[in-house]
């Protein structure tokens, strides 16, 4: 039997166990669905993950997509994986009923679609990327272009990206150039040039619907002159069919480290007359809107830093398990049978730290897929505010953490494999570069923790910071009556302490002292601040083991709750205590970056 792609057991543990998922059947907006619903779509979008993607899988990191001069051509078998996704209802899984959606919580379409992404990698981008375009269009733009773009995108007979970056501005978009005229019918032209911009061309769909920031004549600078852009690859005519070329064209193709399904292009738009472009909500207004987004975009790279991180762990302990080498340092005698690489403490230290990493990573982000639907679907207002205030503040964590932590899982799942996990005939290389984008992309670490540090900490009066200080107090109180989870109790409480008086000196520091120098080290802020929630996370999930296996659980079940419960120890034992070290950097605003000088190196 195949190794399976991902633990079923984990991720059932995770939607109805640790977030109690089937109780999302009371809320209106769910009241179609049950449990049976939910595990249909999961086994269906497993399936095809299974039939169209994992067969292809090698391929497509080994296949670049090829340009002829004219078109970029993407390989037939991921055509009919993409179109097995949009048969399978998949691609809008989460949209309403009426936009023939599934209307299914984010929650149970992210286990669902965490199939697909372990086993088609950054093939599954362009289904996701066209969804969260849709999305945004939905929530902004006027209804006209919602009927134009958002039917066909949900359709899958266009597809979308999201076009932010140009050569000269990438972390800092105050500066881009792009720009954008007025035409005299009302719509507008867009000229300038965009790169790395994903699924910016393929042959997958008839046409693609690029959401382009630009810069209208004449705004003021910085952020708060751009504005946001529909721009077709194709005009479309009235009838909906397609219509003329409208001057999007391909200045070149990337190539990747990872990834390599997804096309990465640098695009030209309008280097003629313009190409053509309707404005999306008001103008001056594109990065809020861009926003809607990016923030989706980040619990997504979370996400899929999260499941290659469970995909390597889950493939390196299967390997684990069979490979025998060497003896225990126990063992003298060199005529006894070899143990499986599982026996050496080593290696299980590998594999408890990629469980830690995979797990735990995999936990918060589906944490914030419940967030941004208790936004929306909570029963009360105060629930829906409450939600918006933690999502909004855990964004950087919910992105950071996992694409921080999930390559490091993919590295140690190659040390598993040793020799094995260096060459391709074992997938764990590939998962380690399809990840290592992830801290790179949709803001890089640091421009998180900068966000985190100046911007979602002290923003209404810290009311994201302490509300998400008081959930963890919550799970806290509830664990204080597991007498087996004391130790851990006693370590989040004291870490806590440590986190509000590295913040207060941080935010005191930021008033009073060159805040160059202050900010130098908030790489370290957003480590410590991610550690605590993760550890938080574990926390709550060992009270689950520790609860059920009161319970007398048959002997496989028993096992996967012991297994988490050591997983608590794990983590506990070698990663929280890091945060010691990283405060005292934070707390003494050591200067060793910020006083290197550029003429030293
Ligand atoms: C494969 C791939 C896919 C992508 N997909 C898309 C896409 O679909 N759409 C899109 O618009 N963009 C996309 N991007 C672009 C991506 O978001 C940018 O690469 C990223 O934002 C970083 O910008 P940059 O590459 O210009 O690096 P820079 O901004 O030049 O950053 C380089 C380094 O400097 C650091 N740095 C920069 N500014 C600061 C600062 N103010 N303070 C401290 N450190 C700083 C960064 O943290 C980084 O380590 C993609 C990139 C890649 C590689």
């Amino acid at each position: 039997m195949p190794a399976p792609l991902l633990n079923e057991r984990d991720l059932s543990f995770m939607l109805y166990e640790l977030f109690d998922s089937e109780s999302l059947t009371q809320r209106t907006r769910y009241q179609d669905h049950d449990r049976q619903t939910f595990e249909q779509v999961i086994n269906t979008t497993k399936a095809v993950a299974e039939k169209f993607f994992l067969p292809i899988r090698q391929k497509l990191d080994l296949v670049e997509p090829k340009f002829d001069g004219k078109n970029v051509h993407l390989s037939i078998e991921l055509k009919a994986a993409f179109q097995a996704v949009i048969d399978s209802g998949f691609a809008s899984a989460t949209a309403d009923f009426d936009l023939d959606g599934m209307q299914l919580p984010p929650i149970v379409a992210s286990v669902a679609g965490a199939y697909l992404s372990a086993a088609g990698g950054t093939g599954l981008g362009y289904t996701t990327l066209t969804t969260a375009n849709a999305n945004l269009l939905q929530a902004h733009a006027s209804e006209q272009l919602v009927e134009r773009w958002v039917k066909p995108m949900r359709s899958g007979r266009f597809s979308g990206t999201m076009a932010m970056t140009e050569p000269g501005c990438g972390s800092g978009l105050a500066d881009l150039t792009t720009v954008a005229i007025k035409a005299s019918d009302g719509s507008y032209r867009v000229s300038g040039n965009k790169i790395f911009i994903s699924g910016g061309d393929h042959d997958l769909t008839e046409n693609i619907v690029h959401l382009v920031l630009a810069r209208l004549k004449g705004a003021p600078k910085g952020i708060k002159g751009i504005s946001l852009f529909v721009v077709p690859k194709y005009l479309v005519n009235e009838d909906g069919s397609i219509g003329d070329d409208n001057e999007v064209a391909l200045a070149g193709l990337f190539h990747k480290m990872g990834g390599r399904a997804h096309t990465s292009t640098a695009l030209s738009f309008g280097e003629k007359n313009g190409s053509e472009a309707y404005l999306v909500g008001e103008e001056n207004q594109g990065l809020k809107y861009m926003f809607h987004m990016m923030n989706e975009a980040r619990i997504m790279v979370g996400t899929s830093a999260a499941v290659t991180a469970l995909a390597g762990f889950q493939y390196s302990l299967d390997y684990a398990k069979e490979r025998p080498q060497g003896r225990l340092p126990s063992c003298k005698d060199p005529l006894s049978p070899m143990v499986n690489i599982i026996e050496h403490a080593d290696v299980k230290r590998m594999l408890l730290a990629q469980k830690a990493y995979a797990e735990g990573a995999h936990a918060l982000v589906l944490y914030g897929s419940q967030l941004s639907d208790d936004e929306t679907t909570a029963p009360s207002q105060q629930e829906r505010e409450h939600a918006h205030i933690l999502l909004d503040f855990l964004t950087p964590i919910i992105k950071t953490w996992p694409s921080e932590y999930g390559p490091k899982a993919n590295d140690l799942a190659i040390q598993v494999l040793g020799g094995h996990g260096y060459i391709n005939e074992h997938p764990v290389e590939m998962f380690y570069r399809d990840n290592r984008l992830n801290p790179i992309h949709e803001g890089t670490t640091c421009i998180q923790s900068l966000d985190l540090l100046t911007r979602k900490v002290p923003m209404n009066n810290l009311a994201g910071y302490f509300a998400t200080l008081a959930e963890i107090e919550k799970t806290i109180v509830i664990a204080t009556s597991h007498n087996d989870l004391s130790q851990y109790v006693e370590a989040l409480e004291s870490s806590l302490v440590l986190l509000k008086k590295t913040t207060s000196h941080m935010l005191s520091a930021m008033q009073t002292q060159n805040i160059d120098m202050v900010l130098a080290n908030s790489v370290k802020y957003i480590e410590l601040f991610g550690n605590i929630v993760v550890a938080w996370l574990w926390l709550k999930q060992g009270i689950v083991a520790s609860k059920a296996l009161t319970k007398k659980p048959h002997i496989d079940d028993e096992r996967f709750y012991l297994g988490k419960l050591q997983a608590v120890k794990y983590f506990y034992s070698f990663e929280l205590p890091q945060i010691y070290h990283w405060s005292t950097i934070l707390m003494s605003l050591d200067t060793s970056c910020y006083d290197m000088q550029a003429e030293w190196f």
